[in-house]
């Protein structure tokens, strides 16, 4: 069976010790298996990353960005192949994975921009005759540790921005769908990054505190579930190295009653259902404002989920497809049984779907769940299935409270005709990304990405501007070039314009 290796110092390396299946989420059959770096491996990657930083630190910053132009052209040359691994290993729909991996590419085409983004900051006379300016290093080797759900648009988030503003990079991809990762990554080499400034290692736990205890890492980015999260932060933090860790989510919808019924059960259906509720984005909490509006949403949803259709990757008139293994279609089963314990309306369920011919899948049907309430397990849970659970308040107030009360802060959306409704909402609410009338918000690549709350460990958010902060260090310089009638005696008190 194809065993997936690692990249390291610009070749693939195979340690074959350890090793766990990939699955065909559509199929149920594992297909490949992905080796597990040991710590020695991960330590010849990091050994690697340390050898070539001196030279891609000092490499002209243009240079670097000519990197990038090369590699967004190879992503768009071979964006078939990497959807077809995308979706053999995750089971998302094709049209679905192109649509991440061009979320990806614009991450590249930002750090193309690298120049611009690198130039500093000048203060000329600060003083008199004294120049100041800020420059933004490179911090040397960095690592990024990511999630199953979007393997090539997420490592895209991180390494294009770290290695464009001179670091090494180690990734760590997740172990349940690292082909098209490591796909990509070789891509790198091709269009001409030295070797040792992009490498790959896969694995598990094994590798990850290799990553996190390894004094040669400076910094540490991480994107996954909340406990995970947490984790990364603390002991990456408490090792002395610089890091941002993305967590889990529950993103909530409040559905005004001015709001254009139509247009929020279109825009829910592809939030709530696409990529089967895998995106740390899905809007998975309608908040029907009224019980006039949520009978309307609720048999409008009724109506419009019934032509929806789950299947394999390939045939693209399928709107999502399973999820990524047999636990989690356990998990996400789980979750609707136990709404349905506590007291909830199960409107349409998803449980027991066997698609024909792939009733071996690992597939959960679109679920619609009426009368949740904030008590309820499946309420408080980030589910990352395809479920849709509607809460029923009396007021916009209760509405944002809700929000404001979970755990999870990383996206939210308000439908509603009403500005000044809108413009309260976003001010208020307490949550990191914000939509009005849109329901997946995710910032373009030249903003920045991130949650507030248990949704983001950190200081920064990822990528744009954040993330040229995350991958640098300020150094300020300030300069004076004595002439004899600038010349000055000692001075004590502390320097100032005063
Ligand atoms: P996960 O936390 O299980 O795994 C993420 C990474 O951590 C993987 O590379 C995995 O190998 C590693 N890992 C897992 N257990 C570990 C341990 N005990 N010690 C060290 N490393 C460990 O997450 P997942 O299931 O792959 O992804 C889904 C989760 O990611 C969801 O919670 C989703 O909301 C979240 N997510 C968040 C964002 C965001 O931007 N906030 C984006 C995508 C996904």
């Amino acid at each position: 069976m194809n065993i997936i290796g690692h990249l390291i110092n610009g070749e693939l390396v195979n340690d074959r010790a350890r090793t766990q299946p990939v699955y065909n989420p559509a199929t149920g059959e594992a297909t490949k298996e992905v080796a597990l770096a040991s710590k020695s491996t991960v330590e010849q990657a990091i050994a690697a990353a340390a050898a070539a930083f001196p030279a891609w630190r000092d490499t002209p910053v243009a240079k670097r960005a000519r990197v990038m132009f090369r590699f967004k052209a190879l992503l768009e040359e071979h964006a078939d192949t990497i959807c077809n691994m995308i979706g053999e290993e995750h089971g998302k729909i094709l049209h679905d994975a192109a649509g991440e991996l061009q979320r990806g590419i614009e991450n590249v085409e930002y750090a193309c921009g690298a120049p611009e983004l690198l130039k500093g900051e000048y203060s000329k006379n600060a003083g008199p005759g004294i120049d100041s300016w800020s420059e933004f290093h490179p911090l040397g080797v960095v690592a990024g540790i990511t999630p199953f759900n979007f393997p090539a648009m997420v490592p895209l988030w991180m390494y294009p921005l770290a290695i464009v503003c001179g670091n090494c990079f180690i990734l760590k991809p997740s172990e349940r769908d690292p082909g098209s990762t490591l796909f990509i990554a070789q891509l790198l080499k091709e269009a001409g990054l030295p070797d040792g400034v992009m490498n790959v290692v896969n694995g598990d736990k094994e590798a990850v505190d290799t990553l996190l205890s390894d004094p040669r890492i400076q910094a540490v980015s991480f994107v996954g579930s909340t406990p995970i999260a947490r984790h990364i932060y603390a002991t990456a933090a408490g090792n002395g190295k610089r890091c941002q860790a993305l967590g889990g989510a529950k993103n909530h919808a409040i559905v005004m009653p001015d709001a254009d019924l139509d247009n929020v059960v279109n825009s829910l259906l592809g939030a709530a259902f696409g990529s089967s509720g895998e995106r740390c984005m899905a809007l998975s909490v309608a908040v029907a404002v009224g019980d006039d509006i949520a009978d309307k949403l609720i048999a409008q949803l009724q109506h419009a989920m019934q032509p929806l259709k789950v299947g394999v990757c390939t045939d693209t008139h399928n709107d999502f497809g399973p999820l990524i293994t047999r636990q989690h279609q356990q998990n996400v089963e789980n979750a609707i049984a136990s709404a349905e314990q506590q007291g909830a309306d199960i409107v349409i369920d998803g449980r027991h779907l066997r698609p024909a011919g792939y009733e071996n899948g690992f597939f959960v049907g679109a679920t619609l769940i009426d009368r949740v309430t904030p008590e309820m397990e499946s309420y408080r849970q980030e589910i990352f299935g395809p479920v849709l659970q509607v809460v029923r308040v009396q007021t916009m107030e209760q509405a944002m409270q809700l929000i404001n009360d979970h755990e999870y802060g990383n996206g939210t959306c308000i439908y509603t005709r009403d500005g000044e409704a809108a413009r309260y909402f976003t001010d208020h609410i307490q949550v990191g990304m914000v939509g009005v009338n849109i329901p997946l918000p995710v910032p373009v690549a030249s903003q920045s990405f991130g949650g507030w709350k248990n949704s983001l460990f950190g200081d920064l958010h990822a990528y744009g501007p954040d993330g040229v902060r995350f991958y640098t260090r300020r150094k300020t310089i300030t300069q004076r070039w004595p002439s004899a009638d600038l010349r000055e005696g000692a001075q004590f008190s502390m320097p100032s314009q005063g």
